[in-house]
């Protein structure tokens, strides 16, 4: 059997991946087992924004294979102090809790919100609320698909959990609504990622921040695929110039070496977990904190915001470019774009295949929309060849 029907037969069917089987990257290209080469626009989801193999992160985590790379939270190591100090540096938050995946650190947050709520905010355990965004993606756990509206993700997996309210994205007043005196959090998405990169209007989330902080509810920002340079910025909030109580980060944090990912917020509000109250066997290990480090370290100086700014107007403007009886809407946001295809042309999954033909990696986010996300590591003509072949892909 080769390797897709392997694949096919031994594992679950989770998902439906394009038939392309990858051996080995570099920077924005990967190439597959029979040598053909790709440019990656989905880049892990965004977990990939150094692009696959940096120098940099390799090296690190080369080192640090061979030193430590276990040691379990019971013991202290000397990769996990550094690696939080520059959380705190970049998020401006004064502490992090490490984590693995990203639907861990949302729930990391959402158990950190209830207990503030009951025990800062003294809500009724019974009453306590969080609010939610309709076409959120927070990841896959039991609870975070209590509050999706995606069918898929969420069918025949109840009871669900209690406890959220889901308002509609980008309408203040919804939110608004749904406030009571028992929500202790409003957790959302800065930009929706997985929704076709939804960008919702400034107002919105400066509004949220207005509203969160005149309730007394913590304002949940969700920067697991916006965050660590996507946007053009360090996270997707300082484009709309709103600081969150809490920053939910994760993919880019491990730099697509490791599982990496962490909630960061002062300590008036960390202050409620204590020992024993939540942690993780592998969240902070030395490999992962080594790694995370050097990823903070080369976020530092915002070089690879601005190149996520600069590329992004190149695909912006090339995008314009394409014929608008194909491409019926399209948004950009830093090096972030959500594609919408006429649906009676072709479908989203029709489009990636078409581009995969063509030597571009990109997948459809629903129907008939495509996500763009090439790594930040992209050159000018990386991205010319993707406007190209989204051109000749739609023709
Ligand atoms: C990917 C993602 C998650 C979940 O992260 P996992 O590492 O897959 O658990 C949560 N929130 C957002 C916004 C994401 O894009």
């Amino acid at each position: 059997m080769d390797h897709i029907q392997l694949a096919e037969r031994y594992g679950a069917h989770n998902y439906h991946p394009l038939p392309v089987v990858l051996a080995t990257g570099e920077g924005a290209w990967v190439t597959d087992v029979d040598g053909n080469r790709y440019l990656d626009c989905l880049a892990g989801y965004s977990a990939l924004n150094f692009g696959h193999a940096h120098p940099k992160l390799l090296a690190r985590a080369e080192q640090q294979l061979h030193r430590l790379t276990l040691t379990s939270r019971a013991f202290y190591n000397d990769q996990l102090g550094p690696f939080l100090e520059r959380l705190a540096e970049l998020t401006g938050k004064e502490r992090s809790l490490p984590m693995n995946t990203g639907a861990e650190a949302v729930e990391t947050a959402l158990k950190i919100a209830r207990r503030w709520g009951v025990e800062v905010k003294k809500v009724d355990p019974n009453q306590s609320n969080i609010i939610v965004m309709d076409g959120n993606f927070h990841g896959r756990t039991t609870t975070i698909i209590s509050f999706s509206n995606d069918d898929t993700a969420r069918r025949s997996f109840g009871p669900y959990t209690p406890g959220f309210r889901q308002a509609v994205y980008g309408d203040l007043s919804a939110v608004e609504e749904l406030i009571d005196e028992h929500t202790v959090a409003v957790l959302f998405e800065p930009v929706q990622g997985e929704s076709g990169v939804i960008v919702p209007p400034a107002d919105f989330v400066t509004g949220l921040r207005e509203l969160c902080s005149l309730h007394n509810v913590l304002m949940i920002a969700d920067e697991i695929q916006s965050g660590l340079g996507r946007a053009g910025a360090t996270f997707a909030c300082d484009r709309f110039g709103v600081t969150p109580d809490v920053y939910v980060l994760g993919k880019a944090l491990g730099g697509g070496v490791v599982p990496v990912s962490a909630i960061s917020c002062d300590d008036d509000i960390m202050h409620v977990i204590t020992p024993g109250s939540h942690g993780s066997t592998f969240g902070g290990n030395p490999l992962s904190a080594a790694v995370g480090h050097e990823v903070l370290g080369m976020l530092a100086d915002g070089s690879y915001q601005a190149r996520a700014m600069q590329l992004g107007h190149q695909l912006e403007a090339g995008l314009a470019t394409l014929p608008k009886d194909a491409v019926v809407s399209s948004r950009v946001f830093g090096l972030w774009a959500g594609v919408d295809v006429n649906p009676g042309l072709m479908s989203g999954r029709d489009l990636s295949e078409a581009l995969l033909a063509r030597g571009v990696l990109a997948k459809e986010t629903h129907g008939s929309t495509l996500r763009l996300a090439p790594p930040l590591v992209a050159s000018e003509e990386d991205i010319e060849l993707l406007v190209n072949s989204l051109r000749d892909s739609l023709s």
